[in-house]
């Protein structure tokens, strides 16, 4: 196995009304939330399939699939932590994460420090060590109709 392995992870979640908005693990005042079987969380379950992939183990629909009441509604922080245990397991640790959310709105750049934070600290890093963007799609596509959101991640693992 290389010392060093790198994952992509990519998702996507329409907006409904009747929910809360959490991105990062960080709650946002919104008029709609993301749908979801656990919390909707995009850019988490992004970050949570880049890791499984730079691992080789699998996805997150694997881990924790949505026909399964225990996940119902669980925090996406949660399913991170978990995944953060499966690789340490396997000898292997997060070294850096980047990531992007696509959404039209509401403007998400005040909240990117609180959810780095959130990350890092699920994932056993520093903030510096995850970062957050944001990009809209100029009003086109469900994502910039305001319909759904969707994040993509990219993250680099080490052997420990
Ligand atoms: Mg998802």
């Amino acid at each position: 196995m290389p010392r060093i392995r790198v994952g992509i992870g990519y998702d996507f979640h329409r907006l409904v009304g009747g929910r809360k908005l959490i991105l990062g693990g960080v709650e946002i005042r919104f008029a709609k939330g993301l749908a979801g079987h656990s919390d909707g969380d995009v850019l988490t379950h992004a970050l949570c399939d880049a890791i499984l992939g730079a691992a080789g183990l699998g996805d997150i629909g694997q881990r924790f699939p949505d026909t399964d009441p225990k996940w119902k509604d669980v925090s996406s922080l949660e399913l991170l932590r978990r995944v953060c245990a499966l690789i340490q397991e396997k000898g292997l640790r997060t070294v850096q994460a980047d990531t992007v959310i696509v959404a039209e709105q509401p403007k998400l750049a005040p909240h990117f420090d609180q959810m780095r934070e959130k990350l890092a600290r699920t994932l056993g890093i520093e903030p510096a060590q995850v970062n957050i963007k944001a990009k809209t799609t100029e009003r086109q596509e469900a994502t910039g109709r305001g319909e759904a959101m969707a994040a993509h991640a990219v993250v680099l693992l080490e052997a420990i």
